[in-house]
């Protein structure tokens, strides 16, 4: 649904990647990241004080740090070593330069990350010009100046927590569980200069329902805090500084989608069922377990995919076996009979264990994640599966396996859970025994294999967030190839047809989970294509089932057909576009 007005050319207008619908105008809190340029950001005057003491609050923790470091140091390697913490110190305690710091906030106005950044980046310059034994000291006034602002960053990241008023958070970049972690009450919208379309804190800020634009290069430099801005997250809009007349047309606009949703809502006790009589299934995605009733609430038949990764988001400790029951029983609950497919741990790449670990990896999305991760510490998914089988007992559920790229990796993870199986039947404690085993098809080699691998599951989930990214070498979460990432890439579209196809030769269920399947034109495709079930955001079944109820199978078949002679994923893009607009012109 479009605004029917043309944004007012005097703003400052920023175009990234819209992740989650809605609109927010609010103002605005800026999160800086300390590895990267800190842009020069003004704070209003009053504020200086408090800048002020946000400063000596950042200090005084540096300093106790550094203490520590250095008698740790002084004790395992010798005072000699240890010495380098003294230069440091010495240079954090140079009264000259705190002078000239809380000089440049007072007189100028500016964040005290700003005035730290740069003053102490010229006070760097000026050892690079000394002889060479001196110039190496650089690396440790960079060091220092890290060590300030990850402090001064670290206050505001606690204090997004427990945010009294409503604001629109801008941030360099936010990790899932900082998204997740945030205070929801007042978190109006989200926008950030990094990420893209899939990654999982775009997933997280969907689940929540918080608008978002991500993608947005250098938004975090154009804003100071209490600026006023639009998050436009349907069509991927940032305005900075609106007037009145563009904060009243999104307010209208911010209207019209509430109203269309309410429309949408409608329908939520009508069968998604085509207008030749063909039913799908619209089940739902879901990271926690609140967001069951929600799925409840917006028509949905199920739980497509729950994201158990998301249990370790929101704590520092890893979650016990009770744990992971609770969260399990509760979504089961909610679920009141419904199918619930619980998917094993997909820990790593963008989630929890790069932030967490001592060493990240150097290619997280190619590296230890998911069903290796799991393989690894075999503990931690026991653990897991445990939980998940005891559950299993209470309802409809089933077993997802993530990232599956070989048989031999099917194989390890079914016998693992076997073995669980088995020591759970000898503690004495009841189990199903022939819970419905799954495993996601999101990567080129499993896309491949499918035949072989119907032979050996129960269902097919196709992942296609990770299957776009693999079979295009395109990072998910990566702005700066954000254009590539496309579903419409017309060797992505052939190995979901290959899978479909498979599931249909060997009887073995298919639906598709990524974002891809809560795209209109991209459902209509699909459905054309064979697909049946389809697992998405809950806040998109509403909008998918009105699509589904206005065309004919038999339509979709031809659309498919048409999209596929295509060469280049703009025409079937635009292709499938047009066909949507003529079936549903709400959507645009
Ligand atoms: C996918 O890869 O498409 C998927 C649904 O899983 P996730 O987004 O959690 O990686
Ligand atoms: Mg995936």
């Amino acid at each position: 649904m479009g605004p029917g007005q043309e944004y007012n050319v005097r703003m400052e207008i920023k175009k990234g990647i819209g992740v989650s619908p809605g609109v927010a105008i609010c103002q605005a809190v800026v999160l800086d990241a300390e590895e990267f340029r800190i842009p020069e950001r003004r704070i209003k005057p009053e504020r200086v004080g408090d800048e002020i003491g946000r400063l000596e609050r950042a200090l005084t923790r540096s300093r106790e740090e550094l203490v520590e470091l250095r008698d740790h140091t002084a004790d395992r390697l010798g005072a000699e070593t240890a010495a380098i913490f003294d230069f440091h110190l010495g240079l954090i305690n140079d009264e000259s330069l705190l002078k000239e710091v809380k000089q440049v906030i007072g007189k100028s106005d500016v964040t005290a990350e700003f005035a730290v950044s740069s003053i102490l980046m010229n006070y760097a310059k000026g050892f690079l010009e000394m002889p060479q034994y001196l110039a190496e000291r650089v690396k440790d006034v960079y060091d220092i100046k890290n060590r300030i602002l990850r402090h001064l960053i670290g206050q505001s990241r606690e204090s997004l927590t427990h945010i009294d008023e409503d604001a629109i958070l801008l941030a360099h970049d936010l990790t899932p569980s900082q998204t997740a972690n945030l205070d929801r009450k007042h978190i109006r919208g989200i926008g950030t200069d990094a990420g893209g379309q899939t990654s999982h804190t775009a997933i997280v800020a969907k689940a929540l329902g918080i608008p978002a634009v991500m993608g947005l290069n250098d938004v975090t430099a154009l804003v100071s805090p209490g600026d006023t801005v639009i998050i436009d997250g349907n069509r991927g809009v940032v305005i900075i500084d609106p007037d009145e007349a563009q904060i009243e047309q999104h307010r209208q606009y911010e209207q019209r989608l509430v109203e269309f949703e309410q429309v949408l809502d409608g329908l939520r006790d009508l069968p998604a069922v085509t207008l030749d009589g063909h039913e799908v299934t619209l089940l739902g995605n879901i990271e926690f377990p609140h967001e069951a009733s929600t799925l409840i609430s917006k028509g949905g038949q199920g739980v497509g995919l729950y994201r158990t990764e998301f249990l370790y988001l929101g704590s520092e400790t890893e979650p016990t076996e009770e744990d992971h029951y609770k969260a399990y029983c509760e979504v089961i609950e909610i679920m009141e009979g419904r199918p619930v497919c619980i998917r094993t741990l997909d820990l790593g790449a963008d989630k929890y264990t790069q932030a967490r670990s001592p060493v990240p990896e150097r290619n997280p999305f190619l590296g230890c994640r998911s069903i290796r991760f799991c393989f690894r510490h075999l503990q931690l998914f026991k653990t897991q599966l445990r939980a998940m089988l005891r559950a299993s007992l209470k309802g409809d559920v089933s077993i997802m396996f993530p990232l599956i790229t070989t048989l031999m990796e099917l194989r390890q993870a079914k016998m693992i859970m076997r073995d669980v199986m088995e020591d759970l039947e000898e503690e004495g404690i009841s189990v199903r025994t022939d819970v419905p085993v799954g495993m996601m098809v999101e990567v080129p080699s499993a896309a491949l294999q499918c035949n072989q691998f119907a032979e050996e599951v129960d269902f097919f989930s196709i992942g296609t967030n990770d299957l776009i990214q693999y079979t295009l070498a395109v990072d998910r979460a990566n702005e700066r190839v954000a254009p590539l990432f496309t579903a419409g890439h017309p060797a992505v579209l052939r190995l979901i047809k290959e899978v479909i196809r498979a599931g249909q030769r060997h009887d073995v269920g298919v639906s598709l989970c990524g974002e891809m399947g809560g795209q209109p034109e991209y459902a209509l495709l699909l459905l054309g294509m064979g697909l049946r079930t389809f697992s998405v955001a809950p806040p998109v079944i509403p909008e998918l089932k009105k699509l589904i109820r206005s065309v004919t199978i038999e339509h979709a078949r031809q659309v498919a057909r048409r999209a596929i002679t295509f060469d280049s994923d703009t025409q079937i893009l635009s292709y499938l576009r047009d066909q949507v607009r003529q079936v549903l012109p709400e959507a645009y």
